[in-house]
């Protein structure tokens, strides 16, 4: 029996071949390393994609949302960092970066909990922690979760009413629309992360800012060249942080299979639902009417689980299919947060989430009699 993986990067490459290769080649050849034509040219497709004025490469999906934090202290603060008692909502139940890169920036991150349908963080809970924390919180980032796009109608309102910023960490939402517009276009900044493993994936680490604001834009183009226009004469703490010329262009290559690809996945997700939707234990991803989910991971949750999300990954791996959980331990409960972040109220839907979620395969290429056998397997776990 073949082992079924989360993913197959090697089978998509075989696919893509010609092109990746074609692109390297271009790069080999022309041997210009460092902000090549291949990112220029990169940044113009994605900030068109995106539908929004300007795309900074940066070297990781990280560093893009550390740059917009640091480019939105310039600009608001005019400093260089914000101030601990700045505080930013976030969810808890994301990748680390998220809430890091708050604390990087020199801000506090506030812990909001999740809806327990889409886990995205819940507007309500938005809403009442910015009564208690009146005056202190200063901007929003929206993590779109497995791909599925947060509610931006809501979230855009509340910022705009109570004047903070939204900085969307869009890491795993490439190609995820909200209405009418991508995932990263809405106010202020989008940040993405080209990691292998995301919709749109580098051959190594990558990532990027989008923007419709000039001045920010600029600030960001600094930052991830030490600091400065001239990187002789900087004005800003900046870093080292561009996108490689190689990644920009096996990216570019890439993009022209990215639509296809999130159309496969859905295609995926429909099996797993028809053929999940009759067992009762189990909860799965909920679309909502106005957003195109991308199902950078499918997730299903084990309704009213006590340590049976362990056995039934175990169940799995034993059929010889991986499974993966993102993210067993919420932000608020790691050390680094530590007396580093507020929490707003109780997180139980975050803390529920972590002890009974479980993300299947999703590999765009894998077919349909692998998802069907996966379902099955499912189907066959005894509590
Ligand atoms: C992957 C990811 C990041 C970080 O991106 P890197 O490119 O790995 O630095 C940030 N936030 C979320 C939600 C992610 O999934």
């Amino acid at each position: 029996m073949n082992h079924i993986q989360m993913l197959d990067l090697k089978l998509e490459y075989d696919y893509m071949k010609d092109n990746i290769d074609i692109a390297i080649n271009k790069c080999l050849e022309h041997q210009k390393w460092i902000l090549g034509p291949e990112v220029k040219e990169f940044e113009e497709k994605i900030a068109s994609y995106i539908g929004v004025k300007h795309c900074i490469g940066t070297a990781s999906g990280t560093d893009a949302l550390v740059l917009s934090l640091r480019a939105l202290a310039i600009k608001t603060k005019g400093k260089e960092y914000f101030d601990r008692e700045d505080l930013i909502i976030t969810t808890p139940f994301t990748f680390t970066a998220t809430g890091d890169a708050i604390l990087r920036a020199g801000a506090t991150p506030l812990f909001v909990d999740i809806n327990l349908k889409t886990y995205n963080v819940d507007t309500n809970k938005i809403k009442e922690a910015l009564k208690e924390y009146k005056g202190k919180v200063i901007g929003i980032i929206p993590v779109h979760l497995y791909g599925n796009p947060c509610n931006m109608d809501e979230i855009v309102s509340i910022a705009k009413e109570n004047n903070i910023f939204i900085v969307e960490d869009c890491a795993q939402s490439f190609g995820a629309t909200w209405g009418n517009k991508q995932t990263g276009s809405f106010d202020d900044t989008g940040c993405f992360s080209f990691f292998p493993s995301k919709n749109l994936g580098a051959f190594g680490d990558a990532g990027t800012v989008v923007t419709d604001d000039d001045e920010r834009a600029e600030i960001v183009r600094m930052l991830i060249k030490h600091g400065g226009k001239d990187k002789y004469n900087v004005e800003y703490i900046g870093y080292n942080s561009r996108l490689d010329t190689l990644q920009a262009a096996i990216l570019l290559a890439k993009l022209g299979y990215l639509d296809e690809f999130n159309e496969k996945r859905r295609k995926i997700a429909k099996i797993y639902n028809e053929n999940l939707k009759n067992i009762d234990w189990i909860e799965l991803p909920e679309e909502q009417d106005n957003g195109y989910h991308v199902y950078h991971q499918y997730t299903v949750r084990l309704k009213e689980a006590k340590g049976e999300r362990d056995a039934l990954q175990k169940h799995l791996h034993e059929k010889g299919i991986q499974t993966m959980v993102y993210y067993p331990l919420p932000l608020h409960r790691m050390k680094v947060f530590n007396r580093k972040c507020v929490v707003y109220g109780s997180l139980k839907n975050s803390e529920l989430s972590a002890s009974s979620v479980l993300s299947l395969p999703v590999e765009p290429l894998m077919g349909n009699e692998k998802a069907q056998r996966i379902a099955d397997s499912i189907g066959l776990f005894k509590f």
